[in-house]
């Protein structure tokens, strides 16, 4: 209801991202922007290979693949090498994985996904309030998904969000997020 609204502005806001949805969890979020773009069978999704399992069960459930790129010791983030050797004409998106919230090195894997076409889609589950560059989670990435599970830095029981500066993609997860009712 209203409340939810409140909460999606209010979370808009603060990532001061253009679109904001609310799931039912990060992992929703996750399966949802991977059907917003298009993912399907055969395609191929370059992920962290340090991860919550989710990350790669959402590629998996859309029987897409997930293909794992190492992180950097010193961050447990994304290496941009490892990426590079890894994208192929079927990837047809990164999930850079915020490791214990922190988005270091997610400029770069946004250049790289830029160069190649790639959408960046960006698991950060534990990342609210975090940002790269003084710029906010939420605002960095095409697609930014969050949690408020209880593990996580803010609970709403379980729940998570989506924030885009895509319209394209705000429009079609506007209308399949409420089932076309909206
Ligand atoms: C917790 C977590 C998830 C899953 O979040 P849920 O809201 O429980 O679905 C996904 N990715 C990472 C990195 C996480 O830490």
């Amino acid at each position: 209801g209203e409340n939810v609204k409140k909460f999606a502005h209010k979370l808009g806001v603060e990532v001061g991202a253009k679109h904001t949805f609310l799931t039912t969890s990060a992992t929703t979020a996750l399966w949802v922007s991977l059907k917003a773009l298009g993912i399907q069978a055969n395609d191929e999704v370059a992920i962290s290979d340090f991860s919550f399992p989710a990350t790669a069960n959402v590629v998996e459930d859309l029987r897409a693949k997930p293909v794992f790129v190492d992180v950097n010791f010193d961050t447990f983030n994304m290496n941009v090498d490892d990426l590079i050797s890894k994208i192929t004409k079927k990837t047809k998106a990164v999930i850079f994985v915020d490791a214990f919230g922190n988005p270091t090195g997610l400029h770069e894997i946004k250049d790289i996904c830029d160069d190649h076409g790639i959408p960046l889609v960006e698991d950060a589950a534990c990342a609210l309030g975090s940002g790269e560059y003084d710029i906010p989670c939420g605002k960095i990435s095409d697609i930014t998904c969050f949690s408020f599970h209880p593990r996580k830095l803010l609970c709403t029981g379980e729940g998570g969000a989506i924030t885009t500066d895509n319209d394209e993609l705000a429009k079609w997860l506007e209308s399949r997020l409420l089932h076309g009712a909206n």
